[in-house]
């Protein structure tokens, strides 16, 4: 007698059920059972590097998978197991009587680890395994095999997608969904203690039912904020696939936007709306599908170009030449793997000599060439990441990531080159990690390879190029009604020391209800009515000459794309 399938669909990268190759090949096997299941992976969210606006966003993103799939049968949702998958499967690989577990194809580093031991843990047990690609426009790793090595530039991803078949159109959601079986299970508690999430306070809980794979009260429900001990987020940016197919369908019921998009002339200083899509969070949790987005608008582009002959714009700089950066990206990731993240020893990413704050104690993890002795780095490194720099502009762009978890591109580029090449000199990975706790979009492949951009480090070498915190906004924003909304203590201030406050005399400062003095790291009230900002925690344009020349001589000494620097230990001499 055959078995009918019985199906562990594990949602990860994919928190919907619009366009999901995955869900599809598990709807094909015309289960018995479905069980919609989301793991409590502790890496998944990037236990202690993420922050609250991060946490909510995947919970929107849960409950309304959740209540999508109660729609369409009333017995299911999406089960929460608050357990780490290479623990929890193999339990329920047993106690479900499971014969098939279905996922999207995750070629993050960390997530090729897991799932090849999940893998192997599902074969020992008999199970079948499906994979399938929908994460992205192509599979990155054919994009690699075809252009025979990493994708470092957007060149080498378009020479390679027309050897490749067409991006697939997105498949519809399902009409109905098969019930999920039985969901008890003993908990056996002699088992090795779980790999739970830290952030989520369970490992300090005497309460045993708390210790559950199934929550507080056992029914595998989404979790809420105050249920992780998180404190409450603060971004007015939700998630959830309900919330995305609607933000696309209102920026496809504007074709002139769609069809003229174009990147570097979207201005950075906009809010209310911003001036680029912010699909990018659905996109990281795959509450939108990556290939809905492609061709909603690519027909648009089409049917448009049609009525106004040429006057659409083209990738790259166009939307759909946006997400071939996102392949770009993740086509580096999935050739270089772990290395891609980080410098060291990873053969396409140059090698500088940052400074190195002091705050990353483990000294011993780089190399001694790093200028590690600068204790100026220190604080502007901690400046930087409060948004007290001094330099509103870049302040304002800070704060914004921190209490919205998202910025426009080229805010990120002001502020990862003035991080970097183009004032404090301060090592990309640094900013990567307050990049990767802030962002809702956080993508381990688009963050690490964009801060090398900005970097110079790989992608781009034009490291001469460096932003001005105050001529460039300045460009897009006279009146700096940016800074004036996310640094309100300058709000009086008048466009022409909006940019530059310390130069503004000191009597009008005090009339304009705030002085400029300090270094802002102890507090931005004094207590009384005047506030403070602030002074600029150095001359912008001696900090520009200073690493420009010292960008000029690691160019120089640096064999590109071998890193022979950081294995001869001959970097001293800088
Ligand atoms: P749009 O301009 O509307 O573009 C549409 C989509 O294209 C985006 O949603 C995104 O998925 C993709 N895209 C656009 N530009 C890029 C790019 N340069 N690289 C990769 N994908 C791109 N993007 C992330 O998704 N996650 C990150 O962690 C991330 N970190 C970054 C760090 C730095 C230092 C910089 C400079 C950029 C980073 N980006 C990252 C890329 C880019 O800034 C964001 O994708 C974009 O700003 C998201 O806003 P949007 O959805 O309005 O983009």
């Amino acid at each position: 007698m055959t078995v009918k399938p019985r199906v562990l669909y594990w949602f990860r990268t994919d928190l919907r059920l619009h366009d999901s190759p995955g869900l599809k090949a598990a709807l094909d096997l015309y289960p018995e059972v479905l069980y919609p299941i989301w793991t409590w992976d502790p890496q998944y969210v990037y236990n202690t590097r993420v922050g609250p606006n991060r946490w909510q966003f995947l919970i929107d993103c849960q409950n309304d998978l959740s209540t999508n799939i109660t729609k369409l049968n009333s017995k299911s949702k999406l089960f929460v197991l608050r357990e780490a998958p290479q623990t929890v499967l193999p339990k329920l690989f047993k106690a479900w009587r499971i014969t098939h577990l279905v996922f999207e194809k995750d070629t993050d580093a960390y997530a090729r680890d897991r799932d090849h031991e999940v893998t192997n843990l599902a074969k020992k047990a008999g199970i079948t395994i499906i994979c399938r690609q929908g994460r992205n426009l192509y599979d990155p790793d054919e994009l690699v095999d075809i252009n025979g090595g990493p994708t470092m530039t957007i060149a080498q991803v378009q020479s390679a997608a027309k050897k490749l078949p067409a991006v697939p159109r997105p498949l519809p959601a399902p009409l109905s969904l098969p019930d999920p079986g039985d969901t008890s299970f003993e908990i056996d508690h002699s088992l090795p203690e779980p790999l739970l999430d830290r952030n989520a306070g369970y490992r300090n809980s005497k309460d045993s039912s708390y210790m559950s794979i199934a929550g507080p009260n056992g029914d595998f429900a989404v979790p809420t904020l105050k249920e992780l001990g998180i404190t409450p987020a603060t971004t007015p940016h939700r998630g959830g696939e309900s919330i995305a197919l609607k933000n696309l369908a209102d920026l496809i019921s504007d074709p002139n936007y769609i069809a003229t998009f174009s990147k570097p002339e979207s201005a950075p200083t906009a809010f209310s709306p911003q001036s680029t899509t912010l699909l990018s969070p659905h996109l990281h949790f795959g509450s939108l599908s990556i290939r809905k987005f492609y061709w909603d608008t690519e027909d648009t582009i089409v049917s448009f170009s049609k009525r106004h002959k040429g006057k659409a714009t083209v990738p790259p700089t166009n939307l759909t030449g946006q997400l071939l950066f996102r392949d770009m990206y993740f086509g580096a990731q999935a050739s270089l793997g772990h290395k891609f993240g980080r410098m060291l020893d990873n053969p396409k990413c140059r090698f500088i000599p940052w400074h190195l704050p002091s705050i990353y104690d483990d000294k011993t993890a780089y190399p001694t060439k790093y200028s590690i002795d600068s204790v100026e780095a220190d604080i502007w490194f901690k400046r930087w990441q409060s948004g007290t720099t001094g330099f509103p502009w870049i302040d304002g762009l800070m704060r914004q990531l921190r209490t919205e978890g998202w910025i426009h591109h080229l805010g990120r580029h002001a502020v990862a080159c003035f991080l970097t090449r183009g004032g404090c000199y301060i090592d990309w990975e640094r900013g990567a990690e307050v990049f990767e706790m802030w962002l809702l979009d956080h993508e381990v492949a688009c963050n690490a390879g964009n801060w090398q951009w900005l970097s110079a480090t790989a992608f781009f070498s034009q490291y001469f190029r460096i932003y001005s915190p105050i001529t460039f906004p300045a460009k897009w924003d006279k009146n700096g009604d940016f800074v004036r909304k996310y640094v309100p203590e300058l709000g009086k201030y008048p466009a022409k020391y909006i940019y530059e406050p310390w130069k503004a005399p000191i009597a009008d400062q005090k009339s304009w209800g705030c002085v400029i003095k300090g270094d802002g790291l102890d507090s931005d009230v004094n207590g009384l009515d005047i506030k403070v900002y602030p002074k600029p925690m150095f001359d912008f344009s001696e900090r520009r000459k200073i690493c420009l020349d010292a960008m000029k001589k690691a160019y120089s000494v640096h064999i590109f794309g071998d890193n022979p620097e950081v294995k001869d230990g001959s970097w001293q001499e800088l």
